[in-house]
């Protein structure tokens, strides 16, 4: 058996489409000596956008397509992230071959640091920009010893006993976004990772001539990015928002201050490139800002020389026209820099009259309010504050709309699709607009996390359900333990809680006093003194008889929560969390 697998490199061209042709042309060997099922099921992508997270299982082998991580919403109390369930990994450790990235994005990469703690995944393949962002996350948690990261490029190939994984470019909203074709047993599998088609780019060309090769060469199964599907258009080219990035830079002559989503590489690559054009120093403000700078001036993907690049306590030394500030904060998160710039509580930059402050990223729905507050202090101080600014107006999505997702579909014909990556309802539209294109309704697999479609020649069907659940995580605790202490913040935040002091004498079988409870977040003490002795009543009614016969402390807690929780929500229609204290005389 071979399990490790091997990467190609070719540089020259003729051995590039030698080693292309291999992968694309390889084809469902004979149809007969395989008995077993292909599973492909997802672990997170599906019914959400976050936490991406894809597997191809094949006998003792076990590839899996992107790690990310979900940003936790406002009803989770004091969680950072959410992640996939790992146990389906855990218990099929031994078969992992690796884990392949699509590119760089938190919901795709995000997850690796969480998922090497307890699974190992002896490789990881990634083109160059998503690697050294992947290291970066491994050093800050110490895990670099944990797996091996291959570099590949697009004309790559792995293979392993039972899969032949190659690459096709993409274009999204970050350099080197990749498409990957595994071919398994019982047919070929696609997935685009997240895509857009772009025919004037600000990088690399997609490889168009591949994905039409892959529809003559036939495949099997095709995974798609769903985000935009109920995005009607066809995505405005990256090249036209740089020209009215450089509109509004030619236009503007005090400081300019652009806020932006450090993942989107290209723009950030675009503001930049508008900033040295125009002569002006730039200052870079947050952390993710400086990372991804970093790293892509590393790689080359953002050309510009150290001179231009200034630090925080010399953007006063330069004349107003000669100021560039990149910052986070674009969504109005409180502790980013701009929100601070706006607050007047950061140490080297406050707002004063004609500066133009330049929000280049749409808003999240659901943070609207935190940027209207933002916006607010930011006039106040005299900015000239554009929300809505040609950056925005032709602010374009890194994702395909309908009428780029059905060329997806057109240019590599599947026999059968699987929407990826997107809530229920954009799965569903892209289920319709596959079936536009040609693709029978019954072909199309809209399915949750943990539904398994099996190929078995060339064909497909739903098979079974692995169970999956969301992990919430804390701070860097995966344990799921921080699942339960959700659980338990939720209530206490509706219901709150009472605790309830019993002093007894295991001995004698007697009480030592009547059960006191106090509670917090739940009700008025004050008003409620009536409800709470009587309560207090109840429980020493139960726990007299209890004691006196043959019984156990977590019987005596089991009484006084079942007791309690009914005589509560009959009278308050509440269920607070109950902590019986237990104190025993010996
Ligand atoms: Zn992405
Ligand atoms: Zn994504």
């Amino acid at each position: 058996m071979q399990s490790k697998p091997h990467t190609t490199y070719n540089k020259n061209r003729s051995k590039q489409a030698q080693s292309n042709s291999k992968v694309y042309r390889h084809r469902q060997q004979t149809t007969r000596t395989h008995h077993l099922d292909t599973r492909v099921f997802a672990l997170g992508g599906l019914n959400e956008v976050g936490k991406n997270m894809y597997c191809i299982e094949h006998e003792n082998e076990l590839i899996i397509i992107d790690a990310g991580v979900k940003f936790a919403e406002d009803g989770l109390p004091g969680i950072d992230y959410v992640i996939p369930d790992y146990t389906y990994l855990v218990r099929n450790q031994k078969k992992i071959r690796g884990l392949f990235i699509t590119h760089g994005h938190e919901d795709h990469i995000g997850g690796i640091p969480f998922l090497l703690q307890v699974v190992s995944v002896p490789f990881i393949y990634a083109t160059p920009l998503a690697a050294a962002m992947i290291r970066r996350k491994l050093e800050e948690k110490r895990l670099t010893n944990q797996t091996t990261i291959v570099e590949i490029q697009s004309d790559s190939s792995i293979k392993t006993r039972f899969f032949n994984v190659g690459f096709f470019k993409t274009n999204h909203s970050i350099p080197e976004s990749i498409g990957i074709v595994i071919n398994t047993p019982n047919g070929r599998v696609v997935t685009t990772g997240d895509f857009k088609f772009d025919l004037t780019p600000v990088g690399d060309a997609a490889d168009f001539q591949i994905m039409s090769f892959l529809g003559i060469s036939g495949v099997t199964l095709l995974m798609s990015d769903s985000t935009n599907a109920e995005v009607p258009n066809f995505s405005i080219s990256e090249k036209k928002v740089a020209m009215a990035v450089m509109e509004e830079f030619r236009k503007t002559d005090g400081r300019i201050i652009v806020a932006t989503f450090a993942s989107n590489v290209h723009r950030v690559q675009q503001i930049v490139e508008a900033g040295i054009k125009f002569n002006r120093k730039v200052l870079v403000l947050g952390r993710s800002m400086e990372n991804t700078i970093q790293t892509a001036r590393k790689l080359g993907y953002i050309k510009c020389p150290d001179r231009f690049f200034i630090k925080a306590d010399q953007v006063n030394h330069f004349p107003d026209h000669e100021i560039l500030i990149l910052c986070t904060g674009s969504q109005g998160e409180t502790l980013a820099a701009l929100s601070r710039i706006a607050a007047g509580t950061h140490k080297y930059v406050s707002i004063k009259p004609g500066d133009t402050v330049v929000f280049s990223s749409s808003p999240i729905p659901g943070n609207a309010a935190s940027i209207n507050i933002v916006v607010n202090k930011l006039y106040r101080h005299g900015a000239r504050v554009l929300t809505n600014s040609a950056f925005n107006n032709l602010h374009t999505s890194g994702h395909a709309g309908q009428e780029e997702q059905k060329l997806m579909l057109l240019l590599t014909k599947p026999k059968y699709f699987f929407p990826v990556h997107g809530e229920y309802r954009m799965l569903k539209i892209h289920a319709k607009s596959a079936e536009e294109v040609g693709i029978p309704e019954d072909h199309s697999f809209v399915l949750s996390n943990g539904d398994v479609i099996a190929l078995r020649d060339g064909e497909a069907h739903f098979s079974h359900r692995i169970h999956v659940d969301d992990i919430y995580v804390d701070g860097n605790d995966i344990s799921g333990l921080s699942t339960a202490v959700l659980r338990d913040r939720q209530i206490l935040s509706e219901d709150g809680m009472v605790s309830v002091l019993v002093s007894m004498d295991s001995h004698s079988g007697q009480l030592l006093s009547r059960p006191i409870i106090i509670s917090r977040g739940f009700i008025y003490m004050k008003d409620n003194i009536p409800m709470i002795r009587e309560a207090e009543y109840l429980i020493q009614d139960e726990l007299s008889q209890l004691i006196q016969t043959k019984t156990t402390f977590s019987e005596i807690k089991n009484t006084i929560r079942d007791k309690l929780s009914s005589y509560f929500y009959r009278k308050t229609k509440r269920n607070p969390i109950i902590i019986p204290v237990i104190m025993n005389k010996k």
